[in-house]
């Protein structure tokens, strides 16, 4: 899957730039559908073609997706439905680059 990010070159340079996904990562299951309002409380770079934030939903977490429209790839996306402690370990796989 192409998304390496591409750098649009619009970088203000203070936000975290998600790694390339490592081999063998963990392929995240996401999701279409609009879990309801989150809030934001963590988010990589807005320079790059995919960021990603880190939502909660009262007591769980979710992770959004957005990328650039893209065939076949959906422009916005959800994963998770963590407790706190296990999201933010899957927020830091992901932006190492061993899940996504
Ligand atoms: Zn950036």
């Amino acid at each position: 899957m192409a998304e390496e990010d591409d750098d649009l070159g619009l970088c203000p340079g203070l936000f975290l730039h998600p790694a390339a996904p490592v081999p063998g990562r963990i392929d995240l299951l996401w999701f279409t559908s609009p879990p309801g309002h989150g809030q934001v409380v963590a988010y990589s770079c807005l320079c790059q073609s995919t960021c990603f934030e880190l939502l909660a939903y009262s007591r769980l977490y979710r992770i959004r997706r957005t990328t650039l429209p893209r065939l076949g790839v959906p422009t916005v996306s959800f994963t998770g439905g963590w407790r706190r402690p296990e999201a933010y370990d899957w927020w830091h796989r992901l932006l190492t680059g061993h899940a996504r």
